[in-house]
């Protein structure tokens, strides 16, 4: 069901869009692990099929070169391979089993426990990924994964590539027999849309990604139900780097190279594009910054993704700009135009960085601030004053790391990902990525929304005790009959091969 909803009509199209979700999730949760897994693979074949025809529509829609489409595409379908692997294999439910003693005092019931789906998911596609982040992306991809119905909140700015994408999971819900509406597709022209799906007494849980307004409004909005439910949102991270003071001395010009890529990779326009760049002041600071500077003037601007998101960076950098005690290291040779965004390279002391607020807020594009510190002390306030990141960087040697583990330790308290000697922008979606972080980098640090753990924002404990055993999920029937790691006993136990 495709719908386009204006405001009179919201609440009674958003209720039946809901009851026909909660519906589907009745039978969709019963099937098993292996009928989902063939549901994804469908979709991944169905999308396929669409390539050209989606990537050309995207293209248009976001500004968004051809050949970062199709990557983004082709990692959208691994993605939903990746999650078909996963549940036919089954682990992932952490079955639990602690078996009856009745030999104990007093005696010890047969108590077992695995993960269950959530129920409904409302996901919000993201403008910034029209593939690997919205309709069949990584949220609605774990969510299926889990069990869970999806009613997908299509992205104004790509709404045809949503639709056509939508177009290729009918086909496989067709195609698999999954019941008609596992997942539906909304469009809204307000707000008033996305609020009352957020709002419907049978959504479960919330996937977002973008603003910090937008997903604290989401969180608010659940937080008015008479049952709050989780909403699991990406909202805004600066991702600091800090150039250890061996590594700025040994690899200036590899590191200038790389980090002007990494600024204006996408426009700025990734999630862990890295907005801040911390170092000790000095002649190795000095010559690394007019190394970066020569790069940043050389990269030509871009088209943003949307008018929103170019006038909302260019009112901000206007704003960034204007605060007091702000140098301007470089920007683009050349000037942009339209939709077009502007490179910029900026500086503040670290004391200033800590007086002004403003300078700790995401500004979504190619925007970097140096950060120049008096010394490691500095530097280290400079990373207590930060709030919760995605990511953070450390670009250091050997000698680097054993200097100054203090500093290493510090940034791990900040983000859901620390990384030596890279670049942020990369997220390889794998059984070991966290893409999450703490408040206000998402809602909850305890989960990731990229990488195959996303699955368990979808999902809940449920504890069985004292059951038959005919009546119990296969994942937790003594037998084993699905072959799954359980803890058997307290013991981790894999099964016999
Ligand atoms: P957005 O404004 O947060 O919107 C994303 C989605 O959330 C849209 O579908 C929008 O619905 C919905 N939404 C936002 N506020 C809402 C509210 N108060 N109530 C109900 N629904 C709401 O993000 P955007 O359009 O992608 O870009 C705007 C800015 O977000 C960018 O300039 C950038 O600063 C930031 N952003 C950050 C990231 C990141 O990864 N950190 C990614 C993308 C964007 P409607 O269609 O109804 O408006």
């Amino acid at each position: 069901m495709t719908n386009t909803i204006t405001a009179p009509e919201i609440s009674t199209d958003i209720k039946t869009v809901m009851q026909q979700s909660a519906k589907a999730f009745d039978e969709y949760k019963r099937l098993p692990g292996s009928a989902k897994a063939s549901f994804l693979e469908e979709i991944a074949a169905q999308i396929e099929l669409k390539r050209e025809q989606l990537v050309a529509i995207a293209n248009q829609e976001s500004n968004l070169p051809l050949a970062r489409l199709n990557g983004e595409l082709t990692r959208t379908t691994n993605q939903l391979k990746l999650f078909a692997e996963v549940i036919r294999e089954g682990s992932w439910v952490e079955a639990a089993i602690d078996e009856a003693d009745g030999t104990r005092t007093p005696a010890r019931p047969d108590i077992r426990k695995m993960l269950v789906a959530l129920g409904p998911v409302v996901v919000f596609g993201a403008s910034n990924f029209p593939f690997a982040f919205s309709t069949a992306g990584g949220d609605t991809a774990s969510a299926l994964a889990a069990g869970c119905s999806v009613v997908i909140k299509a992205h104004p700015a790509h709404a045809q590539t949503s639709l056509l994408v939508y177009e290729a999971i009918q086909k496989a819900i067709a195609a698999s027999g999954v019941p008609e509406h596992t997942v539906q597709h909304v469009e809204g022209k307000s707000n008033e849309t996305g609020k009352a799906l957020v709002q419907h007494p049978a959504t479960a849980g919330v996937g977002f990604t973008g603003s910090f307004a937008g997903g604290k409004a989401l969180q608010a909005y659940s937080n008015e139900r008479e049952k709050p439910v989780p909403v699991f949102a990406e909202m805004s991270s600066i991702n600091p780097v800090v150039f250890y003071p061996a590594a700025l001395q040994s690899n200036a010009a590899a590191l200038a190279q790389q980090y002007a890529g990494s600024i204006t990779l996408g426009m700025g326009q990734f999630c862990t594009n890295p907005g801040l760049l911390l170092a000790v002041k000095g002649q190795a600071l000095d010559n690394f910054l007019a190394l970066l500077s020569t790069e940043i003037k050389k990269v030509t601007p871009q088209k943003m993704l949307h008018s929103g998101i170019c006038q909302a960076y260019n009112k901000g950098l206007h704003e960034m700009l204007e605060e007091k005690g702000i140098d301007v290291l470089a920007q683009s040779e050349q000037k942009p135009e339209g939709l077009e965004a502007y490179p910029t390279l900026a500086k503040v002391s670290a004391a200033t960085f800590l007086d002004i607020p403003h300078f700790k807020e995401e500004l979504f594009g190619p925007f970097s601030l140096v950060i120049e510190c008096s010394d490691m002390d500095e530097l280290k306030q400079v990373l207590l004053s930060l709030h919760g990141q995605l990511t953070t960087t450390a670009m250091a040697t050997q000698d680097d790391l054993s200097s100054y583990a203090d500093v290493l330790e510090l940034q791990k308290t900040l983000a859901g990902r620390i990384i030596i000697n890279a670049a942020p922008t990369g997220v390889e979606v794998c059984a070991a990525m966290v893409h999450g972080g703490p408040y206000p980098a998402t809602t909850d640090a305890r989960f990731t929304s990229v990488g195959t753990s996303a699955i368990k924002r979808w999902a809940r404990p449920l504890c069985f005790q004292g059951f038959p055993d005919a009546l119990l999920p296969p994942e937790l029937q003594q037998a084993n009959p699905l072959g799954i790691v359980r803890i058997f006993n307290n013991k981790y136990v894999a099964p016999a091969k």
